[in-house]
């Protein structure tokens, strides 16, 4: 380990700002953390309403969020009590639609496709087409190829709904178009097929592990910001709830800043000092998500309906998926979360109206109260085909981290935990390289820091 480490301030206590204060503790630093709300974990933090924790809108996790779930565990959680682990299903509420069988291996996914009792027979020979027409396709080629070495150093990219062109409509609507909103709540038309593709090959990697889709079963402020903080105070970290970072000029030239904000606040703070970085996060355009949470009745009808459920939302301000929170629910009312991805400029009642006419119709659901309706305009950056994001270097001592930053994963959980752990390790990556250029000193430096770890 080096001898003499600078302080390090960390301005934001979101996902990415908690993961690099863990591993930037964990690699020596004396760690400074500011977080402007009271309460920590940012865009996915839960609040104290009517005395009962509130998320900020539904989180869902996947298995192939590896360095999620390794902190979790490194923070004492159990993902036996922390998640609901549902296999990859999208079906309606008749149970019909997309599901791939979590015990089986081989061509499951093919098989999955092939069965599916929605689609026609022209449809499923649509899919086969399109494997075809990827391999024929130079360009869809040469992203496959990328995507598959790893390499997206060339920079190449096509929309979404370009990359599958020739599947048939049905497919785009019932399995393409409900993926990339989950996974990058960017329409078809804008969304990027290399995030979407990157995020598809890591989900089918380590099947069936890897595509579980993960449901937390507790609030996700007692997920990772409640056993981070925890964590942070007992490794000396200093956390400073409720404190904004106006300027940098608040911190010695000598420390090294970390900005875990959102992209806007980040660029506010290093608009003087860097400015090409200043524009390039300043342009990031945002996309909305907003949850409703409801309540209705548990009859026998509704206690059958799956935990996960694949909604029609061609209405605009409609839900694509109704996700069933157990662990708020009773013997006589099942707590309910209607997820509207790229949601459109609406007034919360409007939504409300719509998601209570979607849960009567669409799951038969009765007596229902609407508890509450969370709208995040911000909620993650728009996955656009070609998407320029900000690196990780941002000036002299000042370093970023954050869903936005350049990565190889949209605005996710995963994204940002990554992310801080990465800004973490490049900061002691160049403090390394750094050092007195005596190659005795160099080397015991180097085999020191690979014997600690
Ligand atoms: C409704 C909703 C649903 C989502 N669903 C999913 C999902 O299902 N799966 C998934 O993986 N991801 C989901 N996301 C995305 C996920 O929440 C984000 O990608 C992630 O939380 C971003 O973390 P972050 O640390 O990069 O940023 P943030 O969470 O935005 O953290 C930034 C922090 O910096 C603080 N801050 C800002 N300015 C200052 C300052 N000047 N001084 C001090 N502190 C400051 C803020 O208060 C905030 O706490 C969802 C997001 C939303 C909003």
């Amino acid at each position: 380990m080096l001898v003499q480490k600078p302080t390090l301030h960390i301005i934001g206590a979101g996902w990415a700002g908690l993961s690099a204060a863990v591993r930037a503790c964990q690699s020596g630093f004396e760690v400074h953390l500011y977080e402007s709300a009271p309460t920590l974990g940012g865009r996915a933090a839960s609040h104290i309403k009517n005395h009962q924790p509130l998320d900020h809108g539904q989180h869902i996790l996947i298995g192939a969020y590896e360095s999620t779930l390794k902190l979790l565990t490194l923070l004492g959680g159990s993902h036996a009590q922390q998640f609901n682990r549902l296999g990859l299903a999208i079906l309606d509420a008749q149970g019909q639609g997309f599901k791939l069988p979590l015990d089986r291996f081989g061509f499951k996914a093919l098989r999955a496709l092939l069965q599916n009792k929605r689609w026609r027979s022209i449809d499923k020979l649509g899919v086969l087409w399109t494997g075809f027409y990827w391999l024929l396709n130079p360009d869809t080629r040469a992203l496959l190829k990328d995507i598959d070495r790893d390499d997206l150093s060339m920079g190449r990219d096509m929309s979404v709904k370009d990359f599958f062109a020739p599947i048939p409509d049905r497919i785009m609507d019932d399995l393409i178009e409900p993926l990339c909103l989950s996974a990058l709540n960017t329409n078809i038309h804008e969304a990027s097929a290399r995030l979407l593709l990157r995020v598809l090959r890591d989900a089918f990697q380590d099947l069936p592990r890897s595509c579980e889709l993960l449901i937390p079963k507790v609030p996700l402020g007692e997920l990772l910001p409640g056993p981070a903080r925890l964590w942070l105070e007992r490794h000396g970290a200093h956390i400073h709830p409720s404190k904004r970072v106006r300027s940098l000029l608040e911190f010695k030239s000598e420390d090294i800043v970390v900005l875990c904000t959102s992209a806007k606040e980040a660029a506010r703070l290093c608009a003087s000092v860097a400015s090409d970085w200043a524009q390039c996060a300043q342009a990031l355009e945002h996309e909305r998500i907003c949850t409703v949470y409801l309540r209705s009745q548990a009859d026998s009808k509704s206690q059958v309906l799956p935990d996960l459920i694949a909604l029609d939302a061609r209405e605009p301000g409609s839900a694509q998926f109704a996700i069933k929170n157990h662990h708020c629910s009773t013997e006589d009312n099942i707590q309910w979360a209607f997820v509207i991805s790229a949601a459109p400029q609406l007034e919360n009642e409007k939504f409300e109206d719509i998601i209570i006419r979607q849960a009567q119709h669409q799951l038969g659901l009765v007596n229902i109260e609407v508890l509450q309706c969370v709208c995040d305009k911000q909620a993650t950056f728009k996955a656009k085909c070609g998407l320029k994001r900000p690196p990780q270097f941002v000036g002299q001592n000042i370093w970023a981290a954050g869903d936005y930053v350049m990565g190889p994963y949209p605005s996710t959980l995963e994204g940002a935990v990554r992310s801080g752990q990465q800004t973490i390790d490049l900061i002691e990556q160049e403090l390394l390289r750094a050092l007195p250029r005596h190659p005795a000193s160099r080397t015991a430096e180097l085999s020191s820091k690979s014997s600690s770890n």
